[in-house]
């Protein structure tokens, strides 16, 4: 497998607006064409369509002749992080910091001691108009230094404690304390946009770690980078839509939506309106009737790809000792009664037929009984749209952390699988 282009993807979208900006292309390059929201729409039989809402979520989808369900497959787009917060620095001695919002379920220690740079979307004033622009540093401006050992010594035994809001001001430079150059950090944004520091209106700018993401292992076998969570399942569905191996009777969509790591519900978020619009649009364009769409919603089924936890060798009690995951063997289909992932027996079966029918291996997740259970896209989904759904994801280690480690095998995998699904007829009899 050529993983390059999936690595060089990972570190090209450092923010939800990335990923979006580079899988939009990567479909408009693929032949899909774009559509607006605050356009009208006329969509054609055998053509596919992309549009995004906000710049961080996205919907791709192709057209067939005789509409009789929809195959979708659902990610997100966004990944914890620590933002930078609008009172954007502040001068301690003779050094300048920047205090951060921590985004999502952080693995606060992991952001310690990297050299991390600064990304996101920056809204200008352009006379009549507010322009959006995406701005990525790759030059690493920042670090948030850890405290050393002698100022702290029973850290080792009794655990690293950080406070959120006194702890993570990210340091950037050495300021002259006789004439204080302030605002430096906006005075850089400005002429990398090549606009005037007034004419800045908003921001929403993430830190991320410089350290490319690589294969690693005696034999390559793993990916390590960041954001594998969430953006290799968006990736993988990506690509597979773009192969364009469609039936005639299954309507492909992929759906990739912003704020699943803080909750889904917002504009852009799962539980936001964005596919439940989309939907009725196509519905519209296509001619088809409340009631045809119905029975077509009832036939088809949705897949919530987000990645998994894999068994970690070194905490093995904190896994259930009979149903865990490992990296390589597979996707993983998650399991939760209290609806946290909103697998069913229907939905479970979709997926280990095609993984029997194809030579595909699977793996099955259910958290510990008595730990509190993450989630995931899948369940606010379902209720939003009416549509069966079904949790899955690849196996991976260090979820949230800054780097994190999944195995390329299972991206192959996963190819294979979706693949398969868009094309496939799953009516529940
Ligand atoms: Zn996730």
């Amino acid at each position: 497998v050529n993983i390059s282009p999936f690595l060089d993807f990972l570190y090209d979208s450092p923010t939800p607006f990335h990923a979006v900006e580079n899988l939009e292309n990567q479909l408009k390059n693929g032949g899909f064409i774009s559509l607006n929201e605050n356009e009208s729409w006329s969509l054609e039989v055998g053509k596919s369509y992309v549009v995004n809402r906000n710049q961080t979520a996205l919907i791709a989808f192709h057209v067939p002749k005789n509409l009789k369900a929809i195959n979708l497959i659902g990610a997100h787009t966004d990944s914890p992080t620590l933002k930078i917060r609008h009172v954007s620095e502040k001068i301690d001695e003779n050094v300048r910091l920047h205090p951060i919002e921590v985004y999502g379920g952080v693995l606060l220690h992991t952001w310690l001691d990297r050299d991390l740079c600064l990304a996101g979307e920056v809204t200008v004033n352009n006379g009549d108009k507010i322009e959006k622009k995406l701005i990525n540093f790759k030059e690493p401006f920042f670090k948030i230094p850890s405290l050393a050992i002698h100022l702290d010594r029973g850290v080792n035994d009794n655990g690293l404690k950080l406070n959120k809001h006194n702890h993570f001001n990210a340091i950037s430079s050495l300021v002259d304390t006789e004439k204080i150059d302030k605002e430096l950090l906006f005075s850089k944004i400005a002429e990398k946009l090549s606009v005037k520091n007034e004419d800045i209106l908003g921001f929403n700018l993430s830190f991320y770690d410089h350290q490319k993401p690589q294969t690693i292992g005696l034999n390559s076998e793993f990916v390590s980078s960041p954001r594998l969570d969430n953006l290799a399942m968006a990736k993988v569905a990506t690509d597979s839509i773009l192969k364009g191996n469609f039936s005639d009777e299954i309507l492909p969509l992929v759906a990739f939506f912003d704020h699943e790591e803080v909750g889904s519900t917002s504009y852009a978020g799962a539980a936001g309106s964005f596919l439940e619009d989309v939907l009725e649009r196509i519905r519209e364009a296509t001619k088809i009737t409340v009631d045809d769409f119905y029975k077509i919603k009832a036939n088809s089924v949705f897949v919530s790809a987000d990645m998994a936890h894999a068994i970690h060798p070194n905490f093995r009690e904190k896994h259930d000792g009979a149903e865990f995951p490992v990296m390589d063997k597979g996707p993983v289909i998650k399991y939760n009664t209290s609806e946290r992932y909103a697998t069913d027996a229907f939905t479970e079966s979709v997926i280990i037929k095609l993984c029997k029918e194809n030579n595909i291996p699977y793996q099955r997740y259910t958290h510990r009984e008595d730990l509190a259970c993450g989630s995931t896209i899948g369940p606010s989904t379902a209720a939003r749209i009416g549509i069966k759904t079904v949790d899955i994801g690849n196996p991976m280690l260090s979820m949230h952390s800054i780097r994190e480690m999944c195995s390329v095998k299972d991206l192959e995998y996963l190819t294979k699988l979706f693949d398969k699904f868009f094309v496939e007829y799953f009516s529940q009899v």
